[in-house]
């Protein structure tokens, strides 16, 4: 059985005293059986830490170096995420792939560097509208999935793999329950041949884009859909908890 996992991407959003009002709503509703966590920006993730402790909200970034540290000026490597709390780390999130131009060899770096030092990794993946109208989603995501090393990767519940269509991000336009559905079946079987069918039966496979709690209760309960990746709904904690609501 996997158990729904809801996260939050905060983004560039926020201050620090609405990100600490926004993490303690959050963190005193959430219902049992879902696992919820936010990506707050990183300056303000020492702040959440302090104010979620002890609840079960799990603490998450949205980016993070690829080097363990040292002369990289700006950077922010994953110890100093583990340092904090951190629990889990996206990687290939489509605005760091098509705005900030990571290569697939840098996703797939930070991919690593976050699953080895024991986070969850949370690896984006999704394909553009004319990737869309061109036939070619199944073949970016695979290509985007072949990022993934099955000899370094090996704990199937550390990993969560998040299909985020990029024309559906931010645009107010989802994927339909079809739509998601298809993909999501498509990333458990090519997991299924990248590792075994096993492993892929335990990962959990998040939709994201424009998740709203007026498509939740459809996207989510198809029988692929593991969970959700929110931007624009995660920032209010009503319209967020109306979707961790929805995925009980
Ligand atoms: C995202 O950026 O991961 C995302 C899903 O954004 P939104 O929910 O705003 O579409």
């Amino acid at each position: 059985m996997r158990i729904k996992f809801i996260a939050g991407n905060w983004k560039m959003n926020l201050t620090k005293t609405s990100s600490i009002e926004l993490a303690r709503a959050i963190a005193r509703a959430i219902p049992n059986n879902v696992e919820v966590g936010v990506a707050p920006p990183f300056v303000y993730i020492d702040a959440v830490a302090s104010v979620i402790a002890g609840s079960k909200l799990l603490l998450g970034a949205q980016d993070v170096s690829c080097e363990p540290g040292g002369a990289f000026t700006g950077e922010i490597c994953v110890p100093m995420l583990k340092d904090l709390g951190v629990r889990f780390c996206l990687s290939g999130h489509s605005e760091r792939r098509h705005i900030r131009h990571e290569s697939p060899d840098l996703v797939s770096k930070k991919a690593h560097v976050i699953y080895s030092a024991g986070l969850t990794l949370i690896h984006c993946v999704g394909e553009t509208l004319q990737e869309r109208d061109s036939n070619q989603t199944l073949n970016v995501v695979r290509s985007q999935l072949s990022e993934l090393n099955p000899t370094i990767i090996s704990d199937p519940n550390r990993l969560v793999i998040a299909y985020e269509p990029v024309w559906a991000i931010g645009t107010g336009r989802n994927a339909t329950d079809q739509q998601a559905q298809e993909v999501h079946a498509f990333i458990r079987q090519t997991l299924g041949s990248m590792w075994n069918p096993d492993f892929a039966s335990r990962v959990r496979i998040q939709y994201g884009g424009s998740l709203k709690p007026e498509n939740a209760k459809g996207l989510l309960s198809q029988p692929d859909v593991d969970g959700g990746l929110i931007g624009g709904a995660s920032l209010k904690a009503d319209s967020f908890l109306a979707i961790v609501n929805a995925a009980v």
